[in-house]
């Protein structure tokens, strides 16, 4: 039951009908007004309440990037119009977020408190001056008067994520020594002059919501106690609500990828809701980051961490979340698994957000949702492989009311994605085969598991789509009977065949992710065991939440070796290449400190009964002590069936690894499913 998340609450003058905000977003479409418009208007018929748009900002020098709205320069707010007016039509309500990225922006001269390298934007900003600090003040309140007379609901204020308000709050970016910085009163001024000067300009009647941070987790900057006596300010200084972010782009500890467990940082915000309600305040405290489901929300609400949450990248996943949830019916809800693929990572370039397990988010426009008719379209389709393309590609054809035959040789759907649930810290990617198993039952597909059929079997269908997946690629060594030699696959499926050292060939990401399972000594006790330092047990949430501490660096690494010895090896430079830039380096800091080796740049020369022998560009030859040796080099395409179908005729669609291996692109394959779903 949901009955704390589905209660009514307040954000000033405002009255929300449950307590989950879409949060902010920017989605590199905010130059597109039709497209914008299309995306909120989904999410808002889905059942958000209230919406905060992407972070606008409020002049050209705290844009995070060209592809910012600049609220001081024409147009913007006519960008902003459709989907306000597409908001409303759909009976919720549109925050407008007003943005300042300080030393964060990218493509203009950046301006911050003071001129500190930032490792995020790669360079220095300029130390503002007072009358650019009054500037910039001026251009918030400005904005929020704007965003009043254009008939927006509320704004939030963007203060957190290492953004300029954050900027000037943090004693590492802010070395000022005047009535702008120096101490914390005074690092606090500027954030409070923006607060004071906003409300002023909106009235006391109009919501001004605060996003603050609530730990900053960088070294030299705030410590969480001064971030939650600003916030404590702030909340007495007129916020109608206060929004907590956790984390900034600089930090080294992860906030937002799917290693960081559900709800990890709700306390946080709980003891700033605390503190609030101790001063007699009566300020809302939202809370955020890695909160990805509605039952999630209801128990933080019912711990008293939070009043209300924020959930962003769930509403990319699933555009009905909240529908789908008050209606209960969870297992139809398709969860964020938090692999930032789609999202931050292109939100950081100028690619469109989108999602990699829901492909229509930010294409609204150009796939319309699929309404099925009342009777089956035409013939009946097949789809062969029950991967992700395979997937999306039926629950698409079933959608728009096509009989379809969902054909998958193993015992269950899901595909490699089965593969990436076993992972510590990605098991929410089996969340999404829970959901397709739902949604294709939901939409009649008839799914065969463990059935490889031939092309003669399919003849009778209209069009099959091959989605057969890939195959690992195969490296042959001198010795290779020396000692057991599985592929990624095999080792995956039955991690008990794997030894105690482990010499892996390739560091890919599946390498990584496979390091990342063997490492914790899944496999050790038999094929249901775990042997882990200390006696972890991959299931236990105390267990992950701790594994997550040490792994992120915020407790000491166990103190016992590790489960196995895993060294990964690369001919290349560069270990965990294709992974994310968001993900890559907390997944590169999580291995290492769980105690896999690396090395980069060796030659694999043979197998001996000792290891690996490999050699390095001077022809020096050395052992890697190994057991086993695991061949997680690559992958090729699968799709003998699609020669047969050609010569019999049968009008066919390679989709996915099937069609293209290169880099085992889950994004891309879900995105040839949908494509391939709606052409046939
Ligand atoms: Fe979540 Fe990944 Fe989709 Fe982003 S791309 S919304 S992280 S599932």
């Amino acid at each position: 039951m949901l009955t704390r998340v589905f209660s009514p609450v307040r954000i000033g003058s405002l009255r929300l009908p449950h307590r989950v905000v879409m949060g902010s977003m920017h989605l590199n479409l905010e130059h597109d007004p039709p497209a914008l418009a299309a995306f909120y208007r989904e999410r808002a018929e889905g059942g958000a309440g209230l919406i905060v748009t992407g972070g606008a900002g409020v002049d050209r020098a705290g844009a995070g990037s060209p592809e910012y709205l600049v609220l001081s320069e024409p147009g913007a707010w006519d960008a902003l119009e459709p989907a306000l007016h597409a908001v409303h039509q759909a009976g919720a309500l549109l925050a407008l977020q007003l943005f300042h990225a300080g030393r964060y922006a990218m493509g203009v001269t950046p301006v911050a408190p003071s001129a500190v390298f930032s490792r995020f934007s790669r360079q220095t900003p300029a130390a503002m001056t007072e009358e650019q600090i009054q500037q910039t003040i001026a251009a918030f309140a400005a904005a929020a008067a704007t965003a009043l007379r254009r008939g927006f609901d509320a704004v939030e204020v963007m203060g957190s994520e290492g953004y300029l308000i954050n900027q000037f709050a943090s004693p590492l970016t802010n070395l000022r020594d005047d009535a702008w910085g120096g101490d914390e009163d005074r690092r606090a001024a500027f954030p409070l002059a923006v607060l004071a000067a906003v409300r002023a300009a909106v009235g006391a009647d109009f919501p001004v919501i605060v996003r603050t941070s609530g730990a900053d987790f960088v070294d030299g900057s705030s410590t969480p106690e001064q971030s939650a006596d600003l916030a404590l300010r702030l909340a007495g200084g007129g916020a109608d609500a206060l929004n907590i972010g956790i984390g900034w782009h600089e930090s080294s500890v992860p906030s937002v990828q799917s290693l960081v467990p559900h709800g990890m940082w709700l306390d946080i915000a709980g003891g700033i809701r605390r503190r609030i309600a101790q001063a007699g305040l009566d300020v809302p405290v939202i809370g955020s980051n890695r909160v990805n489901s509605l039952p999630l929300a209801e128990q933080a609400l019912a711990r008293g961490d939070v009043d209300l949450v924020s959930m962003s990248r769930p509403f990319l996943a699933d555009a009905r979340l909240v529908a789908t949830s008050r209606d209960g019916d969870l297992d139809l809800v398709n969860e964020c698994i938090a692999c930032n693929q789609a999202c931050i990572d292109r939100s950081l370039g100028v690619e469109r957000v989108s999602c990699l397990v829901n492909p229509r988010a930010g294409r609204e426009l150009e796939f319309p949702l699929l309404v099925r008719g009342p009777e089956p379209r035409s013939p009946r389709v097949a789809v062969v492989g029950a991967g992700p393309a395979g997937m999306q590609a039926a629950a698409t054809l079933a959608a728009t009311g096509a009989p379809v035959d969902l054909v998958e040789a193993s015992d269950s759907i899901g595909g490699q994605f089965l593969l990436a649930g076993q992972v510590p810290g990605k098991e929410d990617y089996l969340a999404t085969v829970r959901y397709f198993r739902h949604e294709l039952a939901r939409l009649g597909v008839r799914i065969r598991t463990g059935a490889a059929p031939s092309a003669a079997d399919l003849a009778d269908h209209a069009h099959v789509i091959v989605a057969t997946g890939v195959r690992p690629r195969r490296v042959a060594l001198p010795g290779a009977g020396a000692l057991p030699v599985l592929d990624y696959q095999e080792a995956f499926a039955a991690p008990w065949r794997v030894g105690r050292r482990v010499a892996v060939i390739g560091a890919g990401g599946i390498a990584v992710d496979l390091a990342h399972l063997l490492v914790e000594g899944v496999g050790l006790g038999g094929p249901d065991g775990v042997q882990g330092r200390g006696g972890d047990h991959a299931d236990s949430r105390t267990a992950e939440r701790a594994r997550f501490r040490r792994e992120a660096g915020l407790d000491q690494p166990h103190a016992g070796a590790p489960a196995r010895e895993i060294t990964l090896l690369r001919r290349g430079r560069h270990i965990g290449e294709g992974i994310g830039p968001s993900t890559r380096w907390a997944v590169l800091q999580a291995i290492r400190i769980a105690g896999v080796r690396s090395r980069t740049g060796v030659e694999y020369r043979r197998i001996t009964p000792d290891g690996l022998v490999v050699a390095d560009a001077d022809g020096v030859e050395e052992v890697i002590p190994a057991d086993t040796i695991v061949v997680a080099a690559g992958q090729e395409p699968h799709a003998p069936l699609a020669a047969e179908l050609a010569a019999l005729g049968i009008p066919h669609t390679v989709i996915g690894g099937a069609l293209d291996a290169s880099g085992l692109n889950a994004v891309r394959a879900f995105e040839q499913g949908l494509r391939a779903g709606t052409a046939v």
